[in-house]
């Protein structure tokens, strides 16, 4: 990570404090910057962070469909967060996903 993105996430991305414990989001060989706790309306289709969610279950690529339906099924009532990240450099969304 560059000095300029090791900025970035340290201090300008305030509110997300469990990223020492993952590998920051990066695309196109850059930090992506976060955008937030996706709610259970924005990663459904049509949601504005749905583009998320292919890369959110990449992270966990072994999940079949039924198993993601069943893991998605608890953000609404906070049991699992999605954080969203946006490429600076492609404007690509990606995330991952974690259990509380
Ligand atoms: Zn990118």
């Amino acid at each position: 990570m560059s000095p300029e993105d090791r900025e970035l996430v340290e201090g300008r991305t305030p509110g997300f404090l469990t990223w020492q414990d993952y590998s920051w989001r990066t695309c196109c060989g850059r930090a992506c910057v976060y955008l937030g706790q996706a709610k259970a309306e924005d990663i459904a289709p049509g949601g504005k962070w749905h583009g998320a969610m292919e890369s959110v279950r990449a992270y966990c690529f072994e999940y079949s469909d039924e198993e993601w339906n069943f893991i998605l099924s608890g953000v609404p009532v906070g049991a699992v967060g999605i954080y969203v990240f946006e490429c600076r450099v492609c404007g690509g969304l990606v995330g991952f996903w974690d259990c509380h």
